[in-house]
């Protein structure tokens, strides 16, 4: 027989854990269904063992760099074996904590693929396709995630043609890498494995590195990663990939010029597309589109009554906190509350390479193309107290605001630690605080933060810093 809920949630990423948690705490009788492991990508293959490696390459990179700080250090090397174990465990880790969340808050949790029957009910199927369980539900929310888009003619084989997953848990390290795709997590690789000594090329359609962020941050980024020893190809494209002894040969295409590398593997970056296939949404009439289910924002319902949807398999922006926020938002909504709705144009979105990368609302470009006037302002971290000691004065921090009404429309930032920095203009503009008001809050001295404030004083014509 049938299992009953008030809510299903299909799924345990940060949409879906986190869904459910909320569920239960608003007094639903709550279940979760989830395949593989609790936690989804985010922690398990996605934000959380990557900044762990990351970390590992920071680390490595300090040593490195150890004699500039008057430190002498001798006899390292970087244990590739090492740095993936502790990824894995920290991931391990959170994933643990989440299997502990749902047994606090008394959510039930089913192990296996969710797929529906009909709009009130799933089955839950193992890996063998057995049914397990049947569970029926006022409501579901399907919270599937996204898996990596492949490029149709580089499909991702797991062997020459890897995908993020396969990058964060390699068994040697590769000498030479090929990254395909420039946008986070093409960067974050990029840079973990560079740093550690493979040799990289990283392969970018678009004229610049990050291209969704401001073109002051992307011009930025290639330029540190040029001086880091990172080959980068803007422009250009990898036009064919073939097997070569225990490598691969790949064809990459600039302008007109072809050229053919050797590497090791192949990394694929190019995006993510929403899990959409294979859970009965065709049956029970669910709308989607190019990999994404349709929802009203309002409630992130579906065209199909009581069937709900969040997260990555909704759309962009594919964040963890964006998919969390919309779990909380819709079931509130569900419980009878009326939630603040979620303001899509005041989402960060933090790139965790060194320097990092952070910004909010609109770039230079878009808000003129939005027909704003504007005022820009741009303090770089060389003039920073705080950044200079640390050793870190590449980056700066840029902001824009309406020259008229004085919105602050988009703050974008590159440099050392910078993620830790932008929810300052994220609090500020969902405050609609005034760019005087961020120049007399008084930031602390010596910080990355006062950053912040000098770029909206260089905005207000006001900086003191800058000698111009
Ligand atoms: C390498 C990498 C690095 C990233 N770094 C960051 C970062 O630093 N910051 C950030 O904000 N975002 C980052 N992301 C993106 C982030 O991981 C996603 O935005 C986030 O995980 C989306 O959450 P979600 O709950 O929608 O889905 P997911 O986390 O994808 O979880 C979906 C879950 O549903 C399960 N599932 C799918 N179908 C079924 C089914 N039919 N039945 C049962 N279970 C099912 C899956 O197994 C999975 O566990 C990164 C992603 C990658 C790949």
């Amino acid at each position: 027989m049938a299992k009953e809920f008030d809510v299903c949630v299909i799924g345990s990423g940060p949409g879906g854990y986190v869904a459910a948690i909320r569920a239960s705490q608003l007094g639903f009788n709550t279940a979760i269904v989830e395949k593989r492991h609790l936690g989804g990508v985010c922690l398990n293959i996605g934000c959380i063992p990557t900044k762990a490696l990351l970390r590992s390459a920071e680390v490595f990179e300090s040593i490195e760099h150890a004699d500039d700080y008057g430190v002498n250090v001798n006899g390292y090397s970087a244990d590739f074996g090492g740095m993936v174990d502790r990824s894995r465990n920290v991931a391990n880790k959170m994933s643990k904590g989440v299997q502990f969340l749902m047994k606090a808050n008394k959510i039930d949790v089913f192990e296996g693929k969710g797929v529906f029957e009909s709009k009130d009910q799933i089955k839950v199927v193992d890996d063998e396709g057995e049914t397990q369980e049947q569970i029926t539900a006022d409501n579901f929310i399907v919270a599937t995630g996204a898996h990596p888009r492949e490029l149709p003619n580089i499909p991702i084989d797991g062997e020459m043609v890897i995908d993020s997953e396969k990058a964060m848990q390699l068994e040697e390290q590769p000498d030479k890498m090929v990254v395909i795709g420039a946008g986070a997590i093409g960067v974050e690789f990029a840079y973990f494995y560079n740093t550690i000594g493979t040799e990289v090329i990283l392969v970018e359609l678009q004229d610049r590195l990050v291209p969704v962020e401001d073109k002051d941050v992307g011009k930025e980024l290639g330029k540190i990663y040029k001086k880091k020893g990172i080959d980068v190809r803007t422009g250009s494209t990898v036009e064919n990939v073939e097997e070569d002894g225990d490598g691969v040969k790949v064809t990459i295409k600039t302008g007109d010029d072809e050229e053919t590398v050797e590497a090791d593997v192949v990394l694929s970056a190019v995006g993510v597309t929403g899990n959409v296939e294979g859970i009965g949404l065709d049956e029970i009439g669910v709308e989607y589109e190019k990999g994404q289910i349709n929802v009203d924002k309002d409630t992130y319902q579906t065209n199909v009554e009581g069937i709900y949807a969040i997260g990555d398999v909704i759309g962009a922006p594919w964040l963890a906190h964006k998919a969390s926020h919309e779990g909380i938002y819709c079931v509130e909504k569900l419980a009878g509350e009326d939630p603040l709705p979620i303001k899509y144009d005041n989402i960060p979105g933090c790139t965790y390479c060194e320097p990092q990368i952070a910004s909010v609302g609109y770039t230079e470009e878009e808000a003129k193309e939005e027909g704003y006037d504007i005022k820009v302002g741009k303090f770089p971290f060389s003039a920073s107290g705080k950044a200079t000691g640390l050793g870190h004065e590449e980056g700066f921090v840029k902001v824009i605001f309406d020259d008229k009404y004085g919105e602050w429309l988009g703050c974008h930032m590159i440099g050392s630690h910078v993620t830790e920095l932008i929810a300052e203009a994220v609090v500020a503009r969902d405050l609609e605080t005034t760019g005087h008001e961020i120049i007399s809050a008084v930031h602390p001295h010596p910080t990355m933060s006062e950053a912040v404030m000098e770029a909206v004083a260089e905005a207000y014509g006001e900086g003191v810093h800058l000698g111009s």
